[in-house]
């Protein structure tokens, strides 16, 4: 491969890494699963057949309720069209608790990438309650600063906004798991086998009882490209490793939507024995493969993060975006940044 290829998203400088990265996955797995869900409910899509028993605690259609409708990858990333038959009321009840987590992890990424979830795109406000961000897809974002409670930093000469802000307490912990619950769904059935222990953990509502190391500490890669939704609709993959390979994690999991993806290492302890003990190298998924050409304004970069802790914690939270023009308006003491 030359450095001549243009990928979306990657600086020339990195196209040659990128590629590489791309190589390591084609090498070594198989693509085992591969599903696009819509922000619509047009085409709406159900894995899994009317007999199928859940996926999760094994009730069969006649012992167990399935009245709700089950997401295959959580709506709040913007699913509206995936949905799963094997999944019941009462372990979909339990999965709230993770995807509150998760809801509170992606907050300010969803209000700036103008993800809409159940009840739309959501608001945020800060813990003083004057300034606050809103969010549509017909207006735009807009921001209310308080002097006494700033959020706001603006640059006029390089012409960017940054917004900094406190996240609403979350478990990373209870945000792997709940990535975990839609690695699990989409898996095709024959490769369940492979992660038992993952399958029990989700059986309970807490993050101690049955909990799996992954063996990668719960290192979560996170992706970011700028731009209006370059990632347009949500994505997931799941790579499986190929026989006969052993210096690499068994199953990876990806999502993608709007500005981001979340990359992890699903947890195959007889699966991955061999690996205890050595230095592994965990590669990014290239994510060029999910960009749209025109809506990408700049490069990807990659960001690892550690999802082990089970404490709620409130992180602070930045986002910083390029503006064309800013005016101030006196009057009513409000900036208008296009
Ligand atoms: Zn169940």
């Amino acid at each position: 491969m030359t450095n001549e290829k243009k990928l979306i998203g990657v600086k020339n400088e990195a196209v040659e890494k990128a590629c590489k990265d791309f190589q390591f996955y084609l090498e070594r797995y198989d693509l085992v699963a591969n599903v696009t869900a819509l922000q619509t409910r047009r085409n709406k899509v159900s894995l899994g057949g009317k007999d199928d028993n859940c996926r999760f605690c094994d009730v069969s259609k006649t012992d167990g309720d399935f009245k709700k409708e089950a997401h295959a990858l959580p709506q709040l990333v913007g699913n509206f069209s995936l949905f799963s038959c094997y999944e019941c009321d009462n372990c979909n009840g339990r999965f709230g608790k993770f995807e509150e987590d998760l809801s509170s992890f992606l907050h300010l990424k969803r209000i700036v990438g103008g993800i809409k979830g159940k009840t739309g795109i959501p608001s945020y406000k800060t813990f003083q309650k004057l300034s606050r961000i809103d969010s549509s897809l017909s207006n735009g974002m807009h921001i209310k600063e308080y002097k006494d409670d700033r959020i706001i930093g603006l640059n006029e000469e390089t012409k960017t906004l940054t917004l900094k802000v406190t996240s609403h307490p979350y478990r990373p912990l209870g945000v792997y798991k709940a990535l975990l619950k839609s690695a699990v769904t989409i898996l095709p059935p024959e490769f369940l086998i492979d992660l038992p222990q993952a399958v029990e953990w989700l059986k309970y509502d807490d993050l101690d009882t049955g909990k799996i190391d992954d063996g990668t500490g719960y290192t979560c890669i996170e992706s970011f490209t700028a731009g209006p939704r370059p990632i347009n609709n949500v994505r997931a993959l799941i790579f499986k490793r190929k026989e006969g390979i052993f210096d690499c994690p068994n199953m990876v999991f990806i999502l993608a939507f709007g500005n981001h993806s979340y990359q992890i290492f699903m947890p195959c302890p007889e699966k991955d024995k061999e690996l205890v003990g050595k230095n592994i190298i965990l590669s990014p998924i290239p994510v060029f493969q999910f960009l749209s050409e025109e809506r990408t304004k700049g490069s990807t970069t990659y960001n690892r993060l550690c999802l082990s802790s089970d404490k709620k914690e409130s992180l602070p939270l930045i986002a910083t975006m390029s503006y064309e023009s800013s005016q101030e308006l006196s009057e009513q003491e409000n900036t208008i940044v296009k």
